[in-house]
């Protein structure tokens, strides 16, 4: 696909310092998701979610994988998160971010390229990681080097990107309604709550009941 970008915004080492704080450790993924938030970002033309609404991004990472670092570092670049509910995750195992304006329906996919992620793999921070080595014990040497090509080389070199004008996402109205549970007293939001007899049930309680058969 050919996109042009008039310029691409960087990650400042004062972002890349605060999203390794948040973050946890030194890492390349983490940001390989900061670069790729960025891209798709310069991509719609816009600016970085502060609410709920303007911005979603879905991320494909699954759990308990490596590089799954890279949500993070999208989570920090487009201000898209988990709490907001702007942040989804499709855990397919894979590493694309897709990144939608749900106003105008356009989006944009950013998939890190399969030949290089492949590399990666067989370069000593991978090798070690897999071999239980924590991220933050292992020599700044070998992750350093690592960081800084995926901040610095050209992004085609490191993404596939694909745009959509006319992307589907259905459009969730926030909810601001709870009921207590009639069985466990506990708060639950009503679209999350049944009501069954003119009474309330949490999933749990709503669960135990039908199985129980009463
Ligand atoms: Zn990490
Ligand atoms: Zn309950």
């Amino acid at each position: 696909m050919d996109i042009r970008l008039a310029s691409e915004t960087a990650v400042t080492p004062e972002e890349l310092h605060a999203a390794q704080y948040f973050h946890g450790h030194k890492c390349p993924a983490m940001p390989q998701g900061l670069r790729a938030g960025h891209l798709a970002m310069d991509i719609l033309g816009v600016e970085r979610a502060r609410g709920g609404g303007e911005l979603i991004a879905v991320v494909e990472t699954g759990y308990h994988h490596f590089s799954g670092c890279f949500a993070d570092g999208v989570q920090f670049a487009t201000g898209c998160t988990t709490g907001k509910g702007n942040l989804e995750r499709n855990p397919l195992g894979k590493f694309a971010l897709t990144l939608l304006e749900p106003a105008s329906g356009r989006a944009v996919r950013v998939v890190p390229k399969a030949e290089r992620m492949a590399q990666c793999l067989n370069m000593d921070f991978f090798k070690l990681r897999a071999q239980g080595v924590p991220p933050w014990k292992l020599d700044p040497a070998v992750v350093d080097p690592l960081i800084e090509d995926v901040l610095t080389r050209p992004w085609q070199e490191i993404f596939d990107v694909e745009t959509f004008e006319h992307y589907p996402y259905p459009r969730q109205p926030e909810v601001f309604e709870a009921v207590r549970c009639d069985e466990c007293g506990e708060l639950v939001v009503t679209s999350y709550a049944t009501r069954i007899e003119e009474r309330w049930y949490c999933r749990p309680c709503l669960d135990r009941r039908l199985h129980a058969g009463r």
